[in-house]
């Protein structure tokens, strides 16, 4: 389960997030690039590659896509608050 108080910086306010690298619980983003790469209107990369949630998604169908990036994330780096 990702670690709701190793939040990446760059997340914008709301329920979806992703957890900074240097989560001293270990769950922090590895930059594998997954979830920016197939939900690229939620996720987004920083400048060392590591994702962050750019925009919360509110209809069922994005729900579900963000979803999708947390269960494939290989290191528990997404969460969700809501
Ligand atoms: S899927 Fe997980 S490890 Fe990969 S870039 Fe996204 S948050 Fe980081």
């Amino acid at each position: 389960m990702a670690n709701k108080n190793a939040k990446h910086k760059k997340n914008v306010p709301g329920a979806w997030y992703c957890t900074s690298p240097d989560d001293e619980n270990g769950e922090g983003c590895i930059a594998c690039n997954v979830c920016y790469s197939a939900a690229p209107n939620f996720f987004a990369e920083d400048e060392n590659g590591n994702a962050y949630i750019k925009k919360q998604p509110t209809a069922h169908a994005d729900v579900e896509l963000c979803k999708e990036q947390l269960d494939s994330c290989p290191v528990s780096a997404i969460g969700n608050d809501g």
